[in-house]
């Protein structure tokens, strides 16, 4: 049955059809149609226009001129965890400092609980995220770091999502502290077999304090030999290796890119190295945002993504995250709405989400606004007013 929502004030669509030519990543640029249409058939997009030229369908549904955009892709969380760490985020706003050992506590009580409950919460996050317009979105694992635990994450993320990320490498696990060397190999080992089978993605927390350049490099390279594809945490907390590495790794994404020097920017710029930025992560940190004008600039492909995870940013919502780009960031509302949808996509390495051109998936956020600006303009307000996931209505009346 073929669906036509007309009437709709704003269309988001990145068309990236039109600019076919582009280059690699083809067109990197937000493109909207206004007074427009789209055709929804088969779970797919099957056209798009304006609104007076619309053909007909089976059924019709009147937008009233509100903003349709493709549906948030977000390409950075970490959901498959147990506990809350709500008195640390109260402690570190009132003024102490951000300690990487709350994410051991996370890891203490991920081990502990049982697969029924990281499923729930794992399922209620994802839920969160799909009514808030988020209806493509990557899961690591990375609580666990026993071959057990790390197993039970993948599995359990694959259940809900097929952009599943390999984090074993997040951090080196107490047990192992007198042997960091031991802990990569059985990341690179044992842990790998277990978890490749469901996963898309490797990933490694490229950082001081947790994995150095060789070390990281090696678990790239071991993913990649087990059939990972690669996603690098690079430069959240200082310059450092982790967006060279990811680059000359051909990873998909460098994420955070808090931190960069003039030879990261250009490393990002040519390359098609996504740079994905979290800025949820500051606002919960209180850290420097990262500098995305100078990425966007120098012509890097920039993402936004929530980094939902229980430590450093607990929020699902992309919307936030759009806000705190425009506002903090000094990103466009257009580039903002276009790294938060096509971005995403990119870095995911996915050509059938994150635009509305013909024969993309038919994911849809209605806003209750008639223009995508209005999730930067009206901070905080839930706008979303329907969600459609491959054609499917998922939320909304
Ligand atoms: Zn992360």
């Amino acid at each position: 049955m073929s669906v036509l929502i007309t009437n709709v004030g704003e269309l988001v669509t990145n068309q990236p059809e039109a600019d076919a030519g582009a280059g690699p990543g083809g067109s990197r640029r937000f493109a909207a149609v206004r007074e427009a249409a789209l055709v929804i058939d088969e779970g797919r997009v099957a056209w798009t226009g304006p609104a007076s030229r619309a053909p007909a369908a089976d059924q019709v549904i009147d937008a009233g001129g509100r903003a349709v955009l493709p549906g948030f892709v977000d390409s950075h969380a970490h959901l498959v965890f147990a506990g809350e760490r709500g008195a640390e985020f109260a402690a570190r706003m009132a003024g102490q400092p951000y300690q990487a050992g709350g994410i051991r506590s996370t890891v203490a009580a991920t081990r502990d609980a049982s697969d029924d409950h990281l499923r729930a919460n794992l399922r209620k996050l994802a839920a969160e995220m799909l009514a808030q317009g988020t209806t493509t979105f990557e899961c690591k694992s990375g609580y666990g770091l026993t071959v057990r635990d790390e197993a039970r994450s993948v599995g359990l993320a694959a259940e809900v999502t097929p952009e599943v990320t390999y984090l074993g490498a997040h951090v080196v696990p107490p047990e192992f502290e007198p042997d960091p060397g031991g802990y990569v190999d059985l990341v690179c080992g044992a842990m790998l077999d277990a978890c490749a089978p469901h996963a898309k993605w490797v990933d490694v927390f490229c950082e001081r304090g947790a994995f150095g350049r060789d070390e990281a490099a090696a678990v790239l390279a071991a993913g990649a030999a087990a059939g990972l594809q690669s996603r690098v945490h690079a430069n959240q907390l200082g310059t450092g290796p982790g967006v060279q590495l990811a680059v000359q790794a051909g990873a998909a994404s460098a994420d955070h890119c808090t931190y960069l020097d003039d030879a990261d920017v250009d490393a990002l710029a040519s390359s098609a190295t996504v740079a994905t930025l979290l800025p949820g992560v500051e606002f919960s940190t209180r850290h420097p945002y990262p500098d995305a004008r100078r990425l966007l600039e120098a012509g890097a492909t920039v993402a936004l993504a929530t980094d939902c995870n229980p430590g450093s940013c607990f929020t699902s919502s992309m919307a936030f995250c759009i806000a705190l780009a425009v506002r903090e960031m000094h990103m466009t509302t257009q580039e903002a709405a276009w790294a938060a949808t096509a971005g995403g996509a990119r870095a995911l390495r996915r050509a059938d989400v994150g635009h509305l051109g013909a024969g993309a998936r038919a994911d849809l956020v209605m806003l209750d606004a008639p223009s995508h600006a209005y999730l930067a303009y009206r901070p905080g307000v839930p706008l979303v007013a329907a969600v459609w996931r491959a054609g499917e209505r998922v939320a909304g009346g």
